[in-house]
């Protein structure tokens, strides 16, 4: 691949923002990437910024998730228990409609806790053995 700008030169980086390659010349690093210089560094600038934004609201939204999937767990055990209670102890099913409102919440709680595990799993920086070539 040869620099977009000098057709005579080997390109040694491709620009973030349009792709194009770039010789040594015509490169500026922008971290973690790099930029056409005096072309794309703002471009790139602000592409990094909204990465960087993006994987925070990635790891907040697993946390919460996490939350969510032991407040549901907590909720559907409350709701089984005075649901089932009262029926082992006295036969008395006049809250036994707790019982499928608390599978519901179990079934969310696990539901919410899949959905923060997967997240957790697409996050780059936690990638065991990931592809490294
Ligand atoms: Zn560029
Ligand atoms: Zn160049």
């Amino acid at each position: 691949m040869k620099c977009f700008y000098h057709a005579d030169q080997d390109a040694v980086a491709i620009c973030k923002s349009c792709c194009r390659g770039l010789c040594r010349e015509c490169v500026a690093d922008v971290p973690p990437g790099v930029a056409c210089r005096n072309r794309c560094e703002a471009e790139v600038a602000a592409i990094n910024l909204i990465m960087a934004r993006s994987k925070t609201a990635y790891q907040k939204t697993g946390a919460a998730h996490r939350r969510n999937a032991v407040a549901t767990l907590i909720c559907g055990l409350l709701f089984l228990g005075f649901g089932l209670l009262p029926v082992l102890v006295s036969r008395d099913f006049g809250a036994f409609f707790l019982v499928p409102l608390g599978c519901v919440f179990l079934l969310w709680s696990r539901f919410s806790y899949l959905s923060g595990k997967q997240i957790c799993e697409v996050e780059p920086g936690n990638n065991p053995g990931g592809s490294s070539s």
